[in-house]
């Protein structure tokens, strides 16, 4: 009996598994009931009776080191399977069938409930964070399919944008054209196609602040035809239109790289001759009224002799404060001179004495 007790505290020290604990005395009270009952009966006098009582005991303490992991093994078994089928639906995206689990929590819970519990958890993590990333992708797509389109609208906008400004450019270019064509003309007399009026005074102003500046010469001639109003009354307006025409082709001819030819009136013209000598300017005036002589005027078959007269004066260089307008006006002086000494000829104003020559 001794034996007995010292087998179970024994087997009560070493195992500390509350399994175990619970397989041997379930074991145990009966076979203890069994055997005190018997030790008072006439069996306990039989020569095997102890060696029945330690076989029985050696079974039950076998029993109950075997038992607890069979039982452990079989439970586990159960609980493996169905987390393996729980690993198995996860990997298909099946979240839905978590293990089951009992639903009291226990203060202290069996570790293979805490693993299963843990399990169902990550499972439902996985969900949820699937089902987060798959709303990102969502969002990510539209906001794709936004700026898709947004681009494709940035394109026709940078498109028409482009085409507008090839229209605009074209456009530039035909006001710059037109532009330049309207300068052309606002400076051009229309009947002669040399310099009018206006370009002649603008030149005028332009040239003698440079001149001045320069210390150069200036000379001005004024050409206006004699007696050409008689060619207007015997071959009309028109004729006397080709006069004005062909005499101002003679005059622009006359002109060189840097001369101003330009009628400034009816039938007046004017010739600005800058960095030119008075001498120089008289003998340009001369050959204009030779070749003004020479050529043949055809007016309605009839070759009509035209004669000029002319009025030089000449802007010394040492004059530096000189009075602008008065260099027309010295040469339309001279230009009077010659109208009233005879016509048909060239006359210079001097600047320094204040007299006018009539030199051809
Ligand atoms: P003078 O020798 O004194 O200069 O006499 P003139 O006849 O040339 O001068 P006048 O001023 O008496 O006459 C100028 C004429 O020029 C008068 C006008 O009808 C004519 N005229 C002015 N402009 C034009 C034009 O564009 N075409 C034509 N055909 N005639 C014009
Ligand atoms: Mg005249
Ligand atoms: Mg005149």
């Amino acid at each position: 009996m001794n034996a007995v007790v010292i087998t179970i505290l024994l087997e009560v020290i070493l195992l500390v598994n509350k399994l175990r604990l619970i397989f041997l005395f379930i074991l145990l009270i009966p076979q203890g009931v069994m055997f005190g009952m018997a030790y008072d009966s006439s069996l306990a006098s039989n020569k095997f009776f102890s060696q029945i009582e330690a076989v029985s005991l050696a079974s039950a303490l076998i029993l109950a080191m075997i038992m607890p992991s069979i039982t452990v093994q079989w439970l586990v078994g159960k609980s493996l399977d169905s987390m393996r089928q729980l690993c198995y639906q996860v990997k298909q995206g099946n979240y839905r069938e978590l293990l089951s689990l009992p639903n009291e929590s226990r203060n202290e819970e069996d570790d293979i409930i805490i693993l299963m519990r843990d399990m169902n958890w990550m499972a439902r993590q996985i969900e949820i964070r699937e089902r987060d990333l798959r709303h990102a992708a969502d969002e990510l797509w539209q906001s794709r399919n936004y700026m898709d389109e947004q681009n494709k609208i940035l394109l026709s906008v940078n498109t028409e944008l482009m085409s507008v400004q090839e229209r605009l450019k074209e456009r530039t270019i035909q006001l710059e054209i037109s532009c330049s064509r309207m300068q052309v003309m606002a400076m051009t007399d229309p009947l002669t196609a040399i310099a009018n009026r206006r370009c002649f005074f603008e030149t005028l102003e332009r040239q003698i602040t440079e001149l001045v500046c320069n210390y150069r010469h200036i000379s001005l001639l004024i050409i206006d035809i004699d007696f050409f109003k008689k060619i207007n009354d015997t071959y009309g307006h028109q004729g006397g239109d080709t006069v004005l025409f062909e005499l101002a082709q003679i005059i622009q001819k006359n002109a060189r790289e840097g001369d101003l030819a330009a009628r400034i009136g009816g039938e007046e013209y004017a010739m600005l001759l800058p960095g030119t000598l008075a001498e120089q300017a008289v003998s340009i005036a001369s050959r204009i009224q030779i070749e003004i002589g020479k050529h043949k005027f055809l007016l309605d078959g009839t070759q009509v002799a035209v004669t000029v007269s002319i009025g030089i004066c000449t802007l010394p260089q040492s004059l530096y404060c000189f009075d602008r307008e008065k260099i027309y006006y010295y040469a339309d002086q001279a230009l009077y001179y010659s109208k009233h000494n005879g016509r048909n000829g060239v006359s210079i104003y001097d600047i320094n004495t204040h007299s006018i020559t009539k030199v051809a």
